[in-house]
């Protein structure tokens, strides 16, 4: 029952869902579930969205983030890149944490979105209107953001629709003030899931930074199947790739015994990838992405 009628609302406009939502009086009916019940769907404590004191990753790149949903700020001199914003909780951590770092939210010009789920986005038409900014998204995300619902496998819903200003491409890059932000598409979590790449200078030294990591394709899904050739091509691009540092969209375990570190800037920064951990993490993902395929080919009619 539920599923059939989620997929009815997948499939309406906003106008028909606000109707359904006016005239259920069922509070089991799924037009009188809000966003709250869609974040426990996934599985997410609001817990994550607690404030957090703000640390330098690497040059002019910043953690501005709660306890456990990251949110990143480069900073430029001809205005600054936002990448995920995170909770309406978070909407009274993120600003004040670049407010923190000596930073205007007023002169943020870009918005990027790792993938259009609430917890990680929410805030983000706001945010779009209160700074002017330019919100950039892959071409496969734009059906989730303009409509205000996941058009993956987790089918969340209820965050405000978004106005993207420019749609991406994988590996475009995107550039302000003499920093440069790459993005590679890494479908499977969500349609259009980004893993962006940002390169910034801290005494004398050019550091990467990766936000994200391998994809996390689905299969075996009579509506949600990811296609191997996109997870093949992006595993291939991320190859091409060398990070130093990795941040994730959930990083409180990463962070965990580290932050007193990363708040007194300590260098070598704590978040340092060890050498080949990279390419091993793209290895241990791959492997399990093509076993998974070759079984669900073996299992095939
Ligand atoms: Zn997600």
């Amino acid at each position: 029952m539920f599923k059939v009628l989620l997929a009815s609302i997948i499939i309406t406009s906003t106008a028909i869902t606000d109707n359904v939502l006016a005239q259920s009086s069922d509070p089991l009916a799924i037009g009188g579930k809000d966003t709250a019940w869609f974040m426990s769907r996934v599985g997410r404590s609001d817990l994550d969205s607690e404030p957090q004191e703000p640390f330098k990753i690497a040059g002019n790149v910043y953690y501005v983030g709660s306890n456990n949903i990251t949110s990143i700020l480069v900073a430029t001199p001809e205005g600054h890149v936002l990448l995920d914003t995170g909770t309406q909780k978070m909407g009274a951590v993120v600003f004040p944490n670049i407010v923190t770092l000596g930073f205007s939210p007023a002169d943020i010009k870009v918005m990027l979105i790792s993938h259009a789920h609430y917890d990680h986005m929410e805030t983000m038409e706001t945010m779009r209107r209160i700074t002017g900014a330019t919100v950039a998204a892959l071409e496969a995300e734009i059906p989730s953001l303009l409509s205000g619902h996941d058009h993956g496998i987790n089918e969340t819903w209820g965050h405000e629709p978004i106005q993207v200003g420019r749609i991406l491409q994988s590996g475009d890059n995107i550039n302000i003030g003499g920093s440069t932000v790459k993005v590679i598409w890494t479908p499977g979590h969500t349609p259009g899931t980004a893993t962006y790449f940002i390169n910034t200078q801290e005494d004398g030294k050019t550091y990467q930074v990766v936000f994200g990591g391998p994809p996390s394709p689905v299969t075996n899904h009579p509506t949600y199947d990811t296609r191997p050739e996109d997870v093949l091509n992006a595993f291939a691009a991320l190859r091409e790739m060398d990070p130093d540092i990795r941040i994730n969209g959930h990083p409180q375990n990463l962070f965990e015994g580290k932050l007193e570190a990363l708040w007194a800037n300590v260098r070598p920064s704590p978040l340092m990838l060890a050498p080949g951990e990279w390419l091993e993490l793209l290895d241990n993902s791959e492997t399990e992405y093509r076993r998974r395929l070759a079984e669900v080919t073996a299992t095939a009619p």
